[in-house]
């Protein structure tokens, strides 16, 4: 089923090649236990990886079921890796902060098989390698035995028919490893094992042929499969045949339910659509967070070295980002890519249709989950090795920062900037959408976030900036101004700021569109380091645009008087040093165009809690300040919420409703609110933007 002629394999490193197999040649058989014996450096886990379909061989020809796999393309290498092989190291790599049954689960997500099914076919396999009764346990309240029965159940879940072992008593003490061995032995009774390993007794002992490599050639094999001799197949009577499995998986397949577009429209009710809607926009925007870290580490198979070099650098700008509602991305995209892979059981005569949309909106649905920050922020405070580990941890806030510049024409709020709305380009909820997901913007390179918060890693600020005039931010109130390495900033920017008049620019998308003419500014201005250096803002916390009048708190932004004033009364930002990217730094962190210190923030969210109206609020957590009306009741929300019937984490549930009380006065726990809202049931007499408001007071 499995034959290896003549396969070489050189690597390319800088000028020299290393040849790490020189012509191997084995045929396996469907059933058997081999074990594979040479010195380190012989090419063991190569020629491993090559039979796994995790590396290509240089030369020679790999056939499997008699098929060459010369002309396999990456789709067909992915698909043998996904159904054929089964993995297991040394290293049992399994993922440390879920459960067992999650570890295993998960390596069927890229498989196409539903959630319950996968529950059924993991608690299996989990009983197969006698974990039956532990599928609850963290791996780190395993031993190592133990884990390493995991990672088996894990290969083994996906039913491979050949099961790959690296080393995997390496790291076992003898008596665990023998265990681990009579495990695999039981499995070759049906299953291909190839097993690397140092341990010849164990070799001699378990398995039930033992191949020997030295410097990439094969010196021994206790038992070379005969071609030409008709051997009996091993295969235990009751076993289904390969095609019974085949017809079982069809099977499965078809009897999958894929609720189409319109019952999953019509079974969420139109809040909960919304809701999602948001959520998903979030999730998503992480996603894009992790897909750049995924691409990086995608490449760097072959350029590690050079990665290492950028990797701090790197990751400062795409960091590895913790929001509060997530989505599994491996299950998205599978069920993205299932609907190629579905073989098609109808005729080629006409067109059909092909329902993706109701599976990718229930995908999103169950798969959307929640985190709990406020644990979690408790848990990275607590672990002070964290930090060593990190080059920063930074904390987004639901509080807004809101930047005003102040001019004999009025004020005008620089942030969050209102420019591309005043431009006709995005309604308000895109905005908001966008600035929920200020990596998103960060990431493709145009941010719609002008002010953002610097690292607190003055190191990496030093080795990736240049101060090119005053110097770094040392207060609160203080701010940097960063160009590029041309000492450019875009216009957009400037017009964010107000150093270019945003006014011109009114409207100016939906005249385009009208085919009206229309003129953008594209004489280059320049600005000396000191006419820079002396730009000055406001920065006024929220609940100073609120008056009490009549008992209630109303929003008083519409009124250009009491907003002079406020402003006027507001904390003054001067910006005291200008930042260039240095020209060597491959990478650089502060996405804006204006970096402010973390102690802004905090001084901003005292300010907050100080503040009148929040006290007033918390002393009274039934009424709403804003209307002087009661909330609605926790449990008219709790069955909105469960009518969703999606949110699968068990946290879940109190973290919504965490987010709906206001019942804290501790900073610490507003933070990492990136998505702060998006689960938000508003109540009854208030408009959503006063509960906003409202919400990221309290956080
Ligand atoms: P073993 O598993 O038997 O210890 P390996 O298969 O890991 O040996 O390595 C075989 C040879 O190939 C070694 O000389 C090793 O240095 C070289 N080698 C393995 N992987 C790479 C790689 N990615 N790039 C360059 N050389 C490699
Ligand atoms: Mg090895």
């Amino acid at each position: 089923m499995l034959s290896l002629k003549d396969i070489k394999k050189d690597y390319v490193v800088g000028d020299s090649t290393v040849s790490a197999l020189k012509g191997v040649s084995i045929d396996f058989r469907e059933n058997e236990f081999v074990s594979i014996l040479g010195p380190s450096g012989c090419g063991k886990t190569t020629l491993l990886n090559i039979i796994g379909g995790l590396d290509r061989y240089t030369s020679g020809d790999l056939n499997i079921n008699g098929k060459s796999t010369k002309d396999f393309k990456d789709c067909d290498w992915d698909s043998y890796r996904n159904h054929s092989i089964g993995f297991v190291f040394q290293s049992y790599n399994l993922i440390p902060h879920q459960t067992v049954l999650s570890n295993v689960e998960l390596a069927l997500t890229l498989s196409g098989v539903s959630k319950s099914e996968r529950r059924e076919r993991a608690v299996k396999a989990l009983e197969q390698v006698g974990l039956g009764d532990q599928l609850h346990k963290k791996p780190n309240q395993m031993s190592g035995g133990q884990m390493q029965r995991v990672a088996i159940a894990r290969a083994l879940v996906n039913e491979p028919d050949i099961l790959l072992a690296d080393e995997p008593t390496g790291a076992l003490d003898t008596e665990t490893s023998v265990q681990i061995m009579e495990l695999l032995k039981s499995i070759s009774k049906d299953k291909l094992i190839i097993m690397v390993t140092h341990n010849p007794e164990l070799a001699m002992k378990y398995s039930s042929r033992i191949i020997k490599l030295l410097d990439g050639r094969v010196i021994d094999d206790s038992d070379p499969l005969d071609k030409n001799v008709v051997e009996p197949i091993k295969k235990p009577e009751k076993e289904p045949t390969k095609a019974d499995k085949k017809a079982a998986k069809k099977e499965r397949k078809k009897l999958k339910t894929s609720m189409n577009f319109l019952t999953a429209l019509s079974l969420s009710r139109n809040n909960l659509m919304t809701k999602k809607a948001r959520t998903l926009l979030t999730s998503f925007a992480g996603s894009i967070g992790i897909i750049g870290i995924a691409l990086i580490l995608s490449i760097s198979n072959g350029v590690q070295l050079y990665i290492d070099q950028v990797q701090s650098d790197t990751l400062s700008s795409y960091p590895l980002q913790i929001t509060k509602t997530t989505a599994s991305i491996g299950e998205i995209m599978n069920t993205m890519a299932k609907n190629h892979e579905d073989s098609a059981n109808h005729d080629k005569d006409k067109v059909y249709s092909q329902n993706a949309m109701g599976e990718m909106i229930n995908t999103l649905m169950e798969e959307t989950k929640v985190n709990n920050l406020e644990k979690f922020k408790k848990y990275l405070d607590d672990n002070s090795d964290l930090k060593d580990l990190t080059s920063d941890v930074q904390y987004t806030y639901a509080t807004t920062l809101n930047v005003f510049t102040e001019s004999d024409s009025g004020v005008m709020q620089v942030n969050p900037s209102t420019l591309l709305e005043d431009m006709g380009y995005m309604s308000s909820t895109q905005m908001e959408a966008m600035s929920m997901s200020g990596s998103m913007g960060g990431m493709m390179g145009m941010g719609t976030d002008v002010w953002s918060e610097m690292i607190d890693n003055e190191k990496l600020i030093d080795k990736q900036y240049d101060v090119i005039a005053g110097r770094l931010p040392e207060k609160y109130n203080e701010v940097v101004l960063v160009v590029d390495k041309n000492n450019e900033i875009n216009d957009y920017v400037l017009y964010s700021l107000g150093l270019l008049d945003p006014s011109s620019l009114n409207g100016i998308v939906r005249r385009a569109m009208a085919g009206e003419d229309i003129s953008v500014d594209s004489k280059q201005h320049v600005y000396t380091y000191d006419e820079l250096l002396d730009l000055k803002f406001k920065v006024v916390p929220t609940p100073d645009f609120y008056k009490k009048k009549d008992g209630v708190w109303e929003d008083m932004t519409g009124d250009e008087s009491y907003m002079k004033k406020a402003v006027a009364n507001g904390t003054e930002i001067s910006v005291v040093g200008i930042l260039r990217p240095d020209e060597d730094a491959s990478s650089a962190s502060i996405s804006g165009a204006i970096g402010y210190r973390h102690d802004l923030m905090t001084y901003l969210i005292d300010e907050v809690d100080n503040s009148e109206i929040v006290k007033e609020q918390i002393a009274n957590p039934d009424i709403d300040v804003f209307t002087g009306l009661k909330f609605k009741t926790d449990e008219s929300v709790a069955d909105t919420d469960s009518s969703s019937g999606t949110v699968s984490d068990s946290t879940a549930d109190t973290e919504s409703k965490a987010d709906k009380t206001v019942d804290n006065s501790d900073t610490d726990k507003k933070a990492g609110l990136v998505a702060g809202d998006s689960s938000m049931e508003i109540p009854e007499g208030m408009t959503e933007e006063q509960y906003k408001a409202l919400m990221e007071q309290s956080g």
